[in-house]
């Protein structure tokens, strides 16, 4: 195969490989990101969510439940309804009484509001008078009217400077079941807001509660989804299209929507004692930030280790081309090049002294009677005669000088820079020296002469005019009695 063909075979072999190792590589780590990626949204919205909404949902009812249990009592108390039915005569007793249960239970306020004086009571003292035109004293009139023993209701507290406050109001009937007031505890929702703001920092999640109206009541300090404040609501929040879409009005349940190209998980819950729907959200860009960044440094060490696959896989070939190159190129016997090597040096060696102008000699060699050796000593004798007369012939050549096992007992040299008459000189010196060398073998001294035929390189030849040349005067050696040299000059083709 030309050298060209398969170098490009070596390439597409190389390509293939890197392409089998990268896609192999990043397919299992892409595999290994999308399952850890649904791991990571399976316990989103089957643990993370649903647990923080219970926790929650656990401390509003941990809040609220005394508080309830202490306005149910407020509201059987006899002292409390002895009090209202006597006529209401002095404050006193009432505000003490109302004290004692705020200071005692840990309310923020405590009070008590008479049907027949309209007079609204608390720990402090008489605060206002309610009335039906008033807004602020709807809830009253609400109260009053409404079928159930209590409500719980969230409004900011006037007496407490308008703090957002969770009201349990409570009925009070007379001992015939006549309707006579309302009283009950109000406590802040400081504990819920701080839970929130925990679960908000520590767990990078919105937790806020919607009316069903939509509208945002109650979050952590730093606001609710995409800094939304209290009373906005979720509609009006740019950012929210998608699930505005989604959850037009709050029900509970899972779901999923995008905000800036963000995929955000939610649960939504209803809280029936406060008529509220508890929102826990979670976007996921942060719990995946994590295993995309694993995923970037495996396919980094994945790309790194492809490469030194690759290169460990391309320098293993090199030697090997090398090697094969070699062993094609080099006689093994007398490890001198073959005639495959013999040409790859010897037409750049022509091109070089025609485009130089210099001299080139070629000397075909032969051994003289060869087969005779062999015949007598053997065939291995005959080799070892071959080893050693190369050993000789190179120790006689410079580094410049191509040398090659032109066949059986033949030899090329073709000398750079050097002219016929150089080159002559040469070629006596070799056959003297190996007319005057003997190779041991088996007890036996070997001997064998040469003849050469050497010729000068021509403008117009090609090696195969001067190797023809050569074998021409190597011809007329043989002929003339061997053990000689003969040159052979050019003549111009007829
Ligand atoms: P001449 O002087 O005319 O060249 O006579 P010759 O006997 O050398 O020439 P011929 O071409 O008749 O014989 C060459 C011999 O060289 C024949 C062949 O067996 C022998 N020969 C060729 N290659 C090898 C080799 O690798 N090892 C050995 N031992 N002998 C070889
Ligand atoms: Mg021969
Ligand atoms: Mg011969």
């Amino acid at each position: 195969m030309p050298l060209s063909h398969s170098r490009k075979a070596q390439s597409i072999l190389l390509l293939l490989l890197l392409a089998l190792l990268l896609s192999g590589f990043a397919a299992t780590s892409v595999i290994g990101y999308y399952t850890s990626r649904d791991s990571i949204r399976h316990n989103i919205v089957n643990t993370e969510l649903p647990l923080t909404s219970d926790n929650i949902y656990s401390e509003i009812q941990k809040d609220l439940v005394r508080p309830i249990l202490i306005s149910s009592m407020m509201s059987r108390d006899t002292f409390l309804r002895d009090w209202v039915l006597a006529g209401e005569q002095d404050p006193t007793p009432i505000t003490r009484y109302l004290l004692e249960v705020q200071e005692h239970y840990g309310a923020y306020t405590s009070f008590f509001i008479s049907e027949k004086t309209h007079t609204y009571y608390q720990a402090k003292g008489v605060l206002k008078q309610v009335r039906e035109d008033e807004p602020r004293d709807v809830w009253y009139f609400r109260v009053r009217d409404m079928q159930d023993a209590y409500e719980i209701n969230v409004d900011p507290d006037m007496a407490n400077r308008d703090q957002l406050t969770i009201f349990i109001n409570y009925k009070v009937f007379d001992y015939s079941g006549n309707f006579i007031g309302v009283t009950g505890v109000g406590l802040t929702v400081d504990a819920v807001v701080k839970l929130i703001d925990d679960y908000q920092q520590r767990y990078e999640r919105s937790v806020y509660f919607v009316d069903s109206d939509g509208r945002l009541m109650l979050t952590g300090a730093e606001g609710g989804p995409l800094g939304a404040k209290a009373g906005q609501l979720l509609s009006s929040v740019a950012g929210l299209e998608a699930l505005r879409a989604k959850l037009p009005q709050p029900k509970s349940g899972n779901f999923k929507y995008q905000e800036h190209g963000r995929g955000h998980f939610l649960n939504v819950r209803f809280i029936p004692e406060l008529d509220w729907y508890l929102f826990v959200d979670k976007h996921e860009e942060g719990a995946l930030a994590g295993i995309r960044h694993t995923l970037y440094l495996n396919l980094l060490i994945c790309a790194l280790i492809s490469g030194l696959v690759l290169l460990l896989v391309y320098l293993a070939m090199r030697r090997y081309q090398r090697f094969i190159t070699t062993l094609a190129t080099t006689d093994v016997l007398t490890g001198l090049p073959n005639r495959r090597g013999f040409n790859l040096l010897a037409g750049q060696a022509l091109q070089e002294a025609k485009r130089n102008q210099s001299p080139l000699s070629a000397l075909l060699i032969d051994l003289d009677l060869f087969k005779q050796l062999n015949d007598t000593h053997g065939h291995l004798a005959g080799d070892e005669v071959l080893r050693g007369f190369a050993h000789n012939l190179q120790s006689n050549l410079r580094q410049s000088d191509i040398i090659c096992r032109w066949g059986g007992e033949e030899f090329i040299l073709l000398l750079k820079d050097t002219g016929s008459s150089t080159a002559r000189l040469l070629a006596e010196k070799i056959r003297e020296q190996s007319d005057a060398s003997s190779f041991p073998f088996n007890g036996v001294n070997l001997r064998v002469s040469t003849s050469i035929g050497i010729t000068e390189l021509h403008d117009e030849d090609t090696l195969d005019r001067l190797i023809a040349r050569a074998d021409r005067a190597l011809y007329r050696a043989k002929q003339s009695g061997r053990n000689r040299v003969c040159e052979e000059t050019f003549e111009p083709q007829a």
